[in-house]
Formats: structure tokens, C-alpha cells, sequence
């Protein structure tokens, strides 16, 4: 298992404003957190935090508590069903390990947050750099507590902005490949993009281009989530497939793809064959640092949105409109659209990338009945489809950019939403970019795994697309068979 933690950037200042003293001192807090639980990690994603009031803790020598304040820490956890994390700071720059005064308190708090809250003491230190560190103490035997350090803490704002545990996610090694690349932004960055984990949900014509952008950018974990099987209506905007491909797994067929270049010899891709509203793939996007979109039903992007906010997951989202002239006599008007979602920016429902009801119909079923869907409208999403290789290419162009400057910002520089308008060749930037006033998914904040079975549903579409590839193995198996006891007759 692997450990992370992630908060918001503006709990990050207000942790940072206390803990950070002109005087050089150390100092010290309690905050609380929610578990997101992945396939392969344990995030504690930090919701909120009690700073101590005059005589709640010594200051001078070294930073202690009075017993009064871990009460207050305790009963408050308790009646919000929050765990706890101990958070002080030393004064000194980048990644801190512990002294023994650490050790002592925090082995000794781990038992009694255990007991009271049933989840691990979490302990965080925070360097004048504003580098955190982080580990879960975890119950290993019966009054055992082990120390499990984080392999990353995360502080989501406009920015994403990772410290590193350099044990576990150590510092890479780049060949001649990568010369140009790093020339632009210097090795230090590089190690920021390359030890990310990200997660493409839809590995159709955008999300084939994104998975190729990445890895040609040096992102050496990838997980891609998609139940569909390659048809001959994709090969037009499919990355590289040809008529030998069809029937293969998407995720399959680009994983074999980008590992067979070589180019990343350490290169990790994670494949599900799942929809995201599926638990196997809900999860594994939880082990992710960043997802990008690439779906276009509303029920995964809504559960997208829910899962972003609630575990403070940032999404790169995108989305193409073309319509044709209504004789077909010429395309009428074509525009796609690429933003960064998540908490201190703004959701998906909020951009308009889906519709409630259009949600709220997926889930009852009747979106797979071909009678239902015959009596829907013609420009009901349901039959649009319109697409073209030229217009994916912009728009993961588009998407990548969204990413870099999510992670680099440079010059401080942070933009929202773009559109691109193909008719005029103009990008639109003009766009809202916060939550409006009563949005219901901004009210999912840092809530982790309290919504998680809420999202979790069947998808009948991805049990058709598996039933059918079995189905096709079936035929290929039988199909050997038979030419197999032909070669013997002959
Ligand atoms: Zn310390
Ligand atoms: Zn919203």
C-alpha cells in the first residue's frame, strides 16, 4: 500500500501563516482529515483545522501541547467522524524527517487517535519552503504502531503543487530522449511532471492523443480506464489503430502500443477494462494525481466531478460540438473546449459539460433500450457522434496545455476555460470560472470515501462491450479449432 496527502491551497496558507513564525520558533497544530481509499493508496485528504488558542501549547524550546487542547482535538473529531493529523513545522528547508522528541510524541499520540477515532494518526511537517512531509501511523500488532511515510503531499489550488518523499518517488533519470524537453523547463520540473500519476478516462481520439502527449512529456505512471473494444467506426480518429486492431481492448492496444516505443523504459501503465462508475476503475482513478476526462456520457463525467471534488482530484475536461449543414451540403459550425476542474476552480455541472437530467435518465436504464432511444430527438446527445481527427488533434493540443500550465504556472500565470471557435479561428477565454452560489458539488469537498458507493452503479453499455469480446475469443478459439483438425486431415 502507498500513502499520500492532499488539502486545498487555501488550507495550505492558513496551515503555513501559523506554522512558519518570524520569531523562527517551531510550532504546532491539530487538523483534521477524511480517507480516500484507492486500490493501491491510502490518502488522507485534510478538511479542516483547530489552531490552538493562548495556553493551548508552549512555544518556547521544544513545541509541546497542553492536554486541554487534544481533548478539544478528540471530541471534535468524534462528532464530525474525522481523523486526525498532527502537524508541526521545523525551520529548515525541504523534505523533514523526524527527530526523536517526534518519534516519542507521535508513536505515543498514534495509540490514543487510534483508539478514539478508529483511524490512523496521520503526522505532517512542513519545512520554510512550504515542503511537507508525511506518514500514516499504521497498528501492525497489538500495541504496534509503524511509521509509513507518504510518497507524496499534494496542495491543490490553481496550481498543483507536489512535495515528493524522495525514498519512495526518488529523483529520475532522463536519456538523450528527453534533452529537448527538459532544455524547455530544467530537470527540477521534469521530476515534477515525470513522478505524477495519471489516470485517462476514454481512450478514444482524444484520450489516445493525451496518452501519447504524456508519455512523449515523460509521465512515467499512467492508468487508462476504458471498456471499449476497437470498431471500425474509430479507426478515422484512433492514434495508430488499423483494420488488424479491431475487437482489441482500447486500453489494451495503446498500453502495448506506447511500452513497445521504448521511449520511457520504466514506463508503468495501469489498464481497466471498466467504466469509471465501476468500483475497480472509481478506485484506481483515486490513486491517481491528476485524471483528464475523455468521456462523453453524462452519468461518468457527473461521477467524475463528484470524485474530483471529494478527494481533491483535479480533472483536465474537454469537449467538441460540430454540426453539420441540415442538407449536408457542408459543415455548419464546429467548436471544442478544454478546461481544469476541481476544488478552487470550477465543476464540470458548473461548465455546463453535462446535464442533471441527462444523468439522472443514464441511471434509469433507459438510455440502453433501442426503442427509447428511437424516440428521442435527433440532436439529443444520445445520437450525436460527429467528429473529426483534425478537431481531437486541437483539442488534446488544448487539453495538454491545460495540464503543463496546471503544473508549472509559469511566471505565476494561471488561465481557466479556453474555446476555440473553428469557423472564426479565434480562442474564447471569457468564461466563469468559479462554482455558482448553491452548486451541490462544491458541497462534496474533501468528503473522500463517505460518497464513494453513492457513485458506484452498473454500467450496462461496459457489460455489453466485455460480453462481446468474449464473445468474439469464443469465435476465434472455435475458429482455430476447426482449422486445426482441417491441417490434421490434410
Ligand atoms: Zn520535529
Ligand atoms: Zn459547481
Amino acid at each position: 500500500m502507498n500513502y499520500s496527502v492532499v488539502m486545498t491551497e487555501s488550507l495550505n496558507a492558513k496551515l503555513f501563516k501559523h506554522l512558519i513564525r518570524k520569531d523562527g520558533q517551531e510550532d504546532l497544530c491539530f487538523a483534521f482529515y477524511k480517507l480516500s481509499s484507492g486500490k493501491n493508496r491510502s490518502v488522507g485528504v485534510i478538511n479542516e483545522v483547530i489552531f490552538p488558542e493562548l495556553g493551548d501549547r508552549n512555544v518556547h524550546g521544544n513545541v509541546s501541547f497542553n492536554p486541554e487542547y487534544f481533548d478539544k482535538v478528540t471530541s471534535y473529531a468524534l462528532a464530525k467522524s474525522y481523523g486526525i493529523c498532527f502537524i508541526h513545522s521545523h525551520p529548515y528547508s525541504g523534505w523533514q524527517n523526524m527527530s526523536y522528541d517526534d518519534i516519542d510524541t507521535e508513536t505515543m499520540l498514534a495509540s490514543r487517535v487510534k483508539a478514539t477515532t478508529g483511524l490512523p494518526l496521520i503526522g505532517l511537517t512542513l519545512g520554510t519552503d512550504n515542503v511537507w512531509s508525511a506518514r500514516f501511523w499504521i497498528k501492525t500488532a497489538p500495541k504496534k504502531y509503524d511509521r509509513f511515510w507518504c510518497e507524496s503531499v499534494r496542495v491543490l489550488g490553481k496550481q498543483l503543487k507536489i512535495s515528493y518523499c524522495e525514498k519512495l518517488l526518488p529523483n529520475q533519470k532522463f536519456g538523450e530522449e528527453f534533452k529537448r524537453t527538459i532544455s524547455s523547463w530544467g530537470e527540477a520540473k521534469q521530476n515534477d511532471i515525470s513522478r505524477l500519476k495519471v489516470g485517462i478516462i476514454g481512450l478514444g481520439s482524444v484520450g489516445s492523443l493525451i496518452a501519447e502527449a504524456l508519455m512523449r512529456t515523460g509521465v512515467k505512471n499512467l492508468t487508462f480506464i476504458d471498456f471499449d473494444t476497437i470498431e471500425r467506426k474509430n479507426l478515422d480518429r484512433l492514434l495508430s489503430a488499423g483494420v488488424e486492431d479491431i475487437g482489441k481492448f482500447k486500453v489494451d492496444f495503446h498500453k502495448k502500443r506506447l511500452l513497445a516505443s521504448g521511449v520511457i523504459p520504466d514506463l508503468k501503465i495501469t489498464t481497466l477494462r471498466k467504466s469509471i462508475t465501476e468500483i475497480e476503475a472509481y478506485e484506481a482513478a483515486l490513486d491517481c494525481d491528476v485524471l483528464v476526462s475523455c468521456v462523453d456520457r453524462p452519468l461518468p463525467r457527473f461521477v467524475l466531478d463528484c470524485l474530483s471534488f471529494a478527494n481533491l482530484i483535479p480533472i483536465v475536461d474537454g469537449g467538441i460540438d460540430t454540426n453539420p449543414k441540415s442538407d449536408m451540403s457542408n459543415i455548419d459550425q464546429a467548436r471544442w473546449k478544454a478546461h481544469t476542474t476541481g476544488p478552487e476552480r470550477i465543476c464540470m455541472k458548473c461548465l455546463h459539460q453535462y446535464k442533471p437530467e441527462d444523468v439522472a435518465l443514464q441511471q434509469t436504464g433507459l438510455l440502453e433500450d433501442p426503442n427509447y432511444i428511437k424516440g428521442l430527438p435527433k440532436d439529443h446527445f444520445i445520437h450525436r457522434g460527429e467528429n473529426v481527427f483534425g478537431f481531437s488533434l486541437s483539442l488534446a493540443g488544448m487539453e495538454i496545455q491545460q495540464f503543463l500550465s496546471l503544473i508549472l504556472k509559469p511566471r505565476g500565470i494561471y488561465y481557466g476555460p479556453k474555446e476555440m471557435d473553428f469557423n472564426t479561428g479565434t480562442i474564447d477565454s471569457d468564461f466563469e470560472n468559479e462554482c455558482s452560489k448553491d452548486c451541490d458539488i462544491k458541497q462534496l469537498l474533501g468528503k473522500a470515501d463517505e460518497i464513494k458507493f453513492n457513485m458506484i452503479s452498473e454500467d450496462m453499455v461496459a457489460d455489453k462491450s466485455r460480453e462481446k469480446y468474449l464473445f468474439s475469443e469464443v469465435k476465434m478459439l472455435k475458429k482455430n479449432r476447426i482449422f486445426k483438425k482441417n491441417k490434421k486431415k490434410i
